[in-house]
């Protein structure tokens, strides 16, 4: 199977599998490496589990668009497709890494958003179960986004799902309750969005909650000054204006019923 076939459209359910497979390895690694040890894992995960439905949906039905719209591009030969592999590769890696950094500073600083975004933030203790976590209207804003810029630069097919499976593979391993060694992590973080790094996106208070926005390159937080590191010993996960309960309340979180963190405006 060539890379090109591997992330053609039949081969969804082999990556779909895949990412399973490493949701588990992860899933069972935080039990000998987790950092968090004193709670009950499947009893406080299980509502993130709930977010797998509305998300499925939304990018089945999205997916299935957005598909039809990059295939049809191709056959008309629009955008950077014209250009070599190499080149696809890099606008394509940079320019929607560049679009979500900026995506995620926005729901950050607009208080009618933030109360989407902060539902995914809300968890009192990162897992990789948190991944899934993520309110269904946000998940429409993200896909949007990153359907929009993709159509502008138009790659070819394969490479938009090479770069969704980096992406979610990303997004699995960085929420995951285990963490690099400080060496590593520190060597890693001039160029790639390590775990650590994004633990600290997940602690409780300002500025830390504002920090940190990558998504696989740390290179904008480093560029725009968004960066900043917390010793793994002091990272705190939740939001200030959240306590347990309110945290595991699946009618509080799709109705964003809490959305504050109090030292944010
Ligand atoms: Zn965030
Ligand atoms: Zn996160």
């Amino acid at each position: 199977m060539s890379i090109h076939e591997f992330f053609d459209f039949e081969h969804t359910l082999i990556n779909i599998v895949f990412f399973a497979v490493l949701f588990f390895i992860c899933w069972n690694l935080e039990n000998i490496f987790g950092v968090t040890t004193n709670y009950k894992k499947w009893k406080h995960s299980a509502i993130n589990f709930w977010f797998i439905i509305p998300g499925g949906i939304l990018q089945g039905i999205l997916g299935y668009y957005f598909l039809k719209f990059i295939l049809i591009e191709n056959s008309l030969n629009y955008g950077v497709i014209k250009y070599n592999t190499i080149t696809q590769l890099v606008v394509v890696f940079i320019v929607l890494d560049l679009a979500y950094y900026v995506y995620h500073v926005i729901m950050h600083k607009f208080k009618k958003i933030w109360r989407f975004h902060a539902i995914h933030h809300s968890d009192t203790v990162l897992n990789v179960s948190t991944c899934l976590r993520e309110h269904p209207v946000e998940t429409i804003i993200r896909l949007g986004q990153y359907m929009v810029f993709s159509l502008l630069i138009g790659p070819a097919f394969w490479i938009i799902a090479l770069h969704q499976f980096i992406q979610i593979a990303s997004k699995i391993i960085i929420h995951s309750n285990f963490r690099l060694h400080d060496k590593v992590d520190k060597y890693l973080s001039y160029l790639i969005l390590t775990p650590n790094m994004h633990h600290v996106h997940h602690h409780y208070k300002m500025p830390y909650t504002d920090s940190n926005y990558g998504d696989l390159f740390s290179i904008w937080d480093r560029l725009f000054g968004t960066f900043t590191y917390l010793p793994k010993e002091d990272v705190q996960f939740g939001l200030d204006a959240v306590n347990d309960k309110q945290a595991g309340n699946i009618k509080d979180l799709f109705t964003t019923k809490i959305f504050r963190n109090e030292s944010k405006p």
